[in-house]
């Protein structure tokens, strides 16, 4: 392996992006790989903590991004029928105070945009759909779709929840449908406003068995975004996504407050998506290989943390490839794992159990976590590993 180690990223959606960029600013030969033939702006909202400003802060686009989107002063928890406040957090100035940075709604394909964008010229290829991927030892070798055969030193998987380098791994095994679907939809914020009260710029409602969850996605606070998890049992995994109607979420949702019935009423088009889940991996790297984001933690969205997760992930094999040395691998792999998988299991944890902030709890293990900062555990002997 030469002095500067070939690394390839996998996939880049919300963390091979995130971590080809910090691997590049950190002087890293990184490419990255993606299979979509351009890039394609997915129409759905997403939270964005100050765990993960603080790495967009290095990455040079968290001012961009703090001015495309919306800054609630807090996340609320209602009742689903009777309105009531189950749980205020506080966000906005307080998250800024006490966690280092802000809290977040914005446009997902936005934010992605700004990523994709961030990347130094010509490390990016498109339309390059990874079918094989072989570790010779000495080198990777990685088949793409359009015949080509490239080479790299060290090989990140950021291939999200249907992983190839994952397969590669741990063997062909499907995620598990966690027997619930998302709604999404993204639409302008309705004339009506004013009528639906409360209105709340970024609030869960929950039941005891489905939750919606209410916000906006600009600065403007010009379009809103509403992601649901429903109970369903049946779901074929050979779909993503299906598209939804307004009928379909009157039913799921009958007999909640006027509220939300006042939003699907507003719903210009809604999609709905499985939710998927693996229990915690055996392993997160091997030889030349190794995993980050949903290839190797999938989860059901409902602490908002997933690609924050992504992210963070990237942000700390970059520290970990700094910290021994990136020809140094093994090492660096054990490292990162060490001090990831821990939280990573957590999060998980917490979203499959769908409790976070229903009631009033301190979210500063969570929000206030600082990736560049945060004392490195050392990695277990390979021996104890299981
Ligand atoms: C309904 C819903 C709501 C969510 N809301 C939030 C939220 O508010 N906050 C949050 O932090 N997270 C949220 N998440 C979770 C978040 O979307 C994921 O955790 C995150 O996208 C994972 O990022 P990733 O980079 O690991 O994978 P992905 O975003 O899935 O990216 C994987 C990339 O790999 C590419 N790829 C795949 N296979 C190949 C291949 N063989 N060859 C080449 N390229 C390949 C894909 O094209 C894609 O670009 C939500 C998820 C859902 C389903």
């Amino acid at each position: 392996m030469s002095a500067q180690p070939r690394i390839a990223v996998i996939g880049a959606g919300l963390g091979g992006a995130a971590a080809a960029s910090l691997l590049a600013k950190e002087g890293f030969n990184v490419r990255v790989y993606d299979q979509s033939p351009v890039f394609s702006r997915l129409g759905a909202g997403i939270h964005v903590g100050p765990n993960v400003m603080k790495i967009l802060r290095r990455i040079g686009v968290e001012d961009a991004l703090n001015e495309q989107g919306s800054h609630p002063e807090y996340w609320h928890s209602r009742h689903w029928q009777t309105g009531d406040v189950l749980a205020q957090i506080p966000l906005g100035d307080y998250a800024v105070k006490e966690y280092g940075a802000s809290y977040l709604t914005v446009h997902r394909g936005d934010f992605h945009a700004l990523l994709i964008d961030a990347l130094p010229d010509g490390i990016l290829t498109f339309d390059k759909h990874l079918t094989q991927v072989e570790d010779l030892g000495h080198v990777v070798r990685m088949h793409f779709a359009d015949g080509t055969v490239e080479e790299a030193d060290l090989v990140i998987g950021a291939d999200g929840v249907n992983s190839r380098i994952r397969e590669e791994l741990l063997g062909v095994e499907p995620p598990k449908y966690a027997g619930y679907l998302a709604h999404r939809a993204v639409f302008p914020t309705p004339d009506v406003k004013a009528g639906m009260l409360p209105f709340d710029p970024c609030v869960k409602w929950w039941s005891d068995d489905r939750h919606m969850m209410t916000y906006f996605v600009t600065s403007k606070q010009d379009e809103l975004y509403y992601v649901t998890g429903v109970p369903v049992e049946q779901w074929n995994l050979e779909d993503r996504w299906l598209p939804s109607s307004k009928e379909e979420m009157r039913e799921a949702f009958d007999g909640w407050h006027p509220t939300v019935q006042a939003l699907i009423d507003s719903t210009v088009e809604v999609t709905k998506w499985s939710l998927l889940e693996r229990d915690p991996l055996p392993l997160w790297s091997r030889g030349r290989l190794v995993l980050l984001g949903d290839a190797c933690h999938p989860m059901k969205p409902h602490m908002a943390q997933g690609a924050a997760m992504a992210i963070e992930d990237a942000a700390m094999l970059t520290r970990c490839f700094k910290e021994v040395g990136a020809s140094n691998y093994q090492l660096a792999f054990d490292l990162y794992e060490a001090n990831r998988a821990e939280r990573a299991s957590k999060v998980q944890r917490i979203s499959h159990d769908n409790t976070w902030l229903r009631t009033n709890e301190d979210p500063s293990w969570c929000f206030g976590y600082d990736v560049f900062n945060v004392p490195l555990v050392d990695p277990l002997p390979t021996a104890q590993k299981t």
